[in-house]
């Protein structure tokens, strides 16, 4: 077992061991918040004698909740990690309502409806009102007033204007829609969780101990439900960053430290100052840009390792271009360092995720391994999403939109129109749509809208279909077989039903069908992970909570199955979770949001364009120096910011004014890293790895090929006639490789 305070400073042992009761921990980037965080988990279980089951760790990824188990269990002995309540709010708050939200009316099985579910039903109603709203945005505005706790009819008595009035109408509708469905949105989990332990303090007067990592990006219901979480004791532990406040658009408040100090009066406060991530050169860089936000406090913050080799910045005339730059320097680096590196060690962080494309097809066609993280996600891809909804179906059957996206899917010749007309029925009526639909497949429906005998066949197969699962399901829930067994086995059982692979051939290009039926197989594979690791007890957030004291336990839950519990880890994925375990060597391609708390050895910024980073469209300037910031601060041992001289979006681009300042005078180098003996032994030792020998790198120097450097101009003029590699590279541009409207397709 490691010891809790190995490789622990003074001032993180303080943050480990003290005994304040409201304790918060806030400093820059790499400065070990994390280390401490999870050290102090430990310290709370193994030295104040507190039961795993009582502690509340929130983190703000899946991905980091995984890494911090990993690490408990490393101090604490494998298996007790399992009983932390540990994972994001929103997981945390799911668990809590699967659990105990009978007792405010939550019905049992309610499912998750992700971001394009919750689209889907906006533009709905847009279309069903001809309204001239665009349904982006009244998502993204609906969720804002949810995270201030604005009713449709709050927000409706207090408006005047007749657009106003138009998104009200649009926003009741939402919430009706969902209650329809049985959904609840990632908003509704917090809102709904807060009104839980609101009115039902019990279900978590177990708790001891509550600690939130990355807390400057909590909105004020995760305030309010950090609060309730420690109501009986309040024993907290909040880490964070002021630096590294990038989730502003999404209503998370900066102000909720201040509210913190002011709400706790007795709190205590540590900081940190040694930063054990990146080199001094990073980090200094790093600091020049956030430096240029006046309005900040200006914070201490020392390397501890060594300087290393500047950061490169690089213009390059387009963004193909940069993208075969960018996977040319990745290869040049693993061979130049003899191979000191490994692909995971290499990340590319996107401003958006649209950046991705041509990255994308660059590392696909240099047959470079790689995951897309926070992307197009992998459970969007058609012939995943698809496939999910007959589940969702078949374990909530009132899942409306489900059933609207899958009826015609494949083809049944059931029209858009008919579903529109089963829909308003349901309305009337106030049945579900599925309800509706059986009957109007038996036959039963009052003939409103003559139905054409093939459609009523299609009815009748689709119905048949899901009972049949349905039987299933339930038949293999009572037989108590296998989970594992009975969940891959659902989901092979529904691909014949459904003929899908032939459906997938019929549907898209030949050359597509292998990518997407390895998606099929993927997500297969995912099911059995899953239930395996409910079989053995594991999962942060599947687990059943402990039963609330004096709490009436009739009614409740027992323990979900591993269908519900599949559909509510999909829901609540963050990220595009190709489950990699660790030994395949992976690339990272992650936008920057969803790499926050991450690391990786070599960092790329690709698009540093001013309309990209700063985005066009963001209302914070401030708050798009601090993504770049955090974007920077990812890298261990080298950064590579690099800006297209043009883009899809604009025929010319001008630097990001967040480099192109007097400040980053002389930090960056347009060289690149020289990669020289002396350079990979400081690399290794920032990475705490042993360098390779001398002779071995004079090798790789000897044979690498240098005539890149041509390739690459460092000012990011267009080539001159003279430079023939140049006009070489730019005829494989990918865009004149692959017409974009195939691209889509494939995306989608
Ligand atoms: P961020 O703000 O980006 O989330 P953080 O403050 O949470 O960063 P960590 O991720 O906890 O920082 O730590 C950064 C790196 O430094 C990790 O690799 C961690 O293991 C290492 N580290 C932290 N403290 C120490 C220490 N005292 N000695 C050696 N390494 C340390
Ligand atoms: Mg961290």
């Amino acid at each position: 077992m490691t010891s809790i305070f190995e490789n622990l400073n003074a001032n993180q042992r303080d943050a480990v061991t003290s005994p304040a009761s409201v304790l918060q921990v806030l400093a820059p980037p790499g400065s070990g918040k994390t280390k401490t965080l999870t050290s102090r988990v430990a310290y709370h279980i193994d030295h104040d004698g507190i039961d795993p089951s009582n502690i509340l760790v929130c983190t703000f990824t899946i991905k980091a909740a995984r890494e911090m188990k990993d690490r408990i269990s490393g101090f604490i002995g494998q298996g007790r990690e399992r009983q932390l309540i540990l994972g994001t709010f929103h997981s945390i708050a799911r668990r809590y309502l699967v659990t105990y939200g009978q007792y405010i009316g939550i019905p049992k099985h309610f499912g998750v409806a992700d971001t394009s579910d919750s689209l889907a039903m906006i533009k709905r109603i847009v279309k069903n009102e001809k309204l001239g709203i665009e349904p982006a945005k009244a998502r993204s505005r609906i969720s804002r007033l949810k995270a201030r706790c604005i009713s449709p009819d709050d927000y409706n008595t207090s408006s005047s204007r007749a657009e106003e009035h138009e998104f009200a109408l649009v926003y009741g509708g939402y919430e009706a829609s969902l209650r329809a469905s049985n959904l609840l949105d990632y908003d509704d989990l917090l809102l709904r969780c807060k009104d839980l332990l609101y009115q039902h303090p019990q279900c978590v007067s177990n708790l001891a101990a509550v600690l939130i990592d990355e807390f400057q990006d909590t909105n004020l219901v995760q305030f309010d439900l950090m609060r309730l979480f420690a109501q009986r004791r309040n024993k907290i532990t909040i880490v964070g960053d002021p630096d590294q406040s990038i989730y502003g658009f999404r209503s998370a408040e900066l102000g909720n430290l201040k509210k913190m100090q002011e709400e706790y009066g007795d709190y205590h406060l540590i900081n940190l100052e040694e930063n054990y991530r990146s080199s001094q050169a990073i980090l200094e860089t790093a600091q020049q840009i956030i430096e240029q936000d006046e309005s900040r406090h200006s914070k201490k913050l020392r390397a501890t390792h060594c300087r290393g080799e500047r950061p490169t910045f690089r213009k390059i005339p387009s963004a193909a271009a940069e993208a075969r730059w960018i996977i040319t320097e990745i290869k040049r680096c693993r061979n130049l360092t003899v191979k000191l590196l490994g692909y995971s060690d290499f990340a590319i962080l996107l401003r958006s995720a649209f950046l991705s494309r041509h990255i994308e097809s660059e590392l696909g066609k240099e047959g470079i391994p790689y995951r897309m993280v926070g992307g197009v996600k992998f459970f969007d891809r058609k012939e995943v999403k698809h496939v999910l909804d007959y589940l969702r179906v078949v374990h909530q059957p009132d899942h409306n939109d489900a059933i609207v996206r899958i009826i015609n899917i494949p083809l049944r010749k059931i029209s858009e129109a008919t579903v529109e007309a089963l829909l308003q029925e349901a309305k009337e009526d106030r049945l579900s749509l599925w309800d509706v639909v059986r009957k109007a497949a038996r036959g039963e429906r009052r003939p409103r809208t003559k139905l054409s005998s093939a459609t009523q066949k299609g009815l009748e197969t689709f119905t048949s279909v899901i009972l049949t699962l349905q039987a299933r399901q339930r038949a293999s829930t009572n037989k108590n077989q296998s989970e594992d067994y009975s969940l891959k086995d659902l989901i092979e059982c529904l691909l014949k039903k459904l003929a899908w692979k032939e459906y997938l051939r019929k549907a898209h290009p030949e050359e597509e069908l292998e990518t997407r039926w390895a998606n099929v197989q993927e997500l297969i594979a995912q099911a059995s992970e899953i239930s395996a690791a409910i079989s053995q007890g594991e999962g942060f957030m599947e687990e059943t909570l402990p039963p609330a004291e004096g709490a009436d336990q009739r009614g409740l839950l027992p323990s979900e199955d591993a269908l519900a519990i599949f559909l509510g880890n999909v829901a609540l994925s963050t990220e595009a979770e190709r489950q990699d375990d660790g030994t395949t060597e992976l690339v990272t391609v992650s936008t920057i949001h969803a790499a926050k708390g991450l690391e990786w050895p070599i960092v790329f910024i690709p698009a540093a364009y001013d309309g990209s980073i700063p985005h066009s469209r963001a209302e914070d300037t401030d708050e798009e120096r601090r993504l770049l910031y955090v974007g920077m601060t990812r890298a261990q041992a080298l950064l590579f910011i690099s800006c297209p001289m043009k883009s899809s979006q604009r025929d010319q681009t001008e630097l990001s004014p967040f480099i192109d300042d007097p400040s980053t005078a002389g930090y960056f180098s347009p060289q690149g890293p020289t990669y020289d003996s002396l350079a990979i032994r400081s690399l290794a030792k920032i990475l705490h790895r042993s360098p390779p020998s001398e002779e071995a790198i004079e090798e790789a120097r000897a044979s690498a090929d240098l005539v890149e450097d041509d390739l690459w101009p460092l000012d990011g003029e267009e080539p001159t006639p003279e430079t023939s590699n140049w006009d070489a590279f730019l005829g494989q541009d990918i865009d004149t490789l692959l017409p974009i409207t195939k691209r889509r397709k494939i995306e989608n």
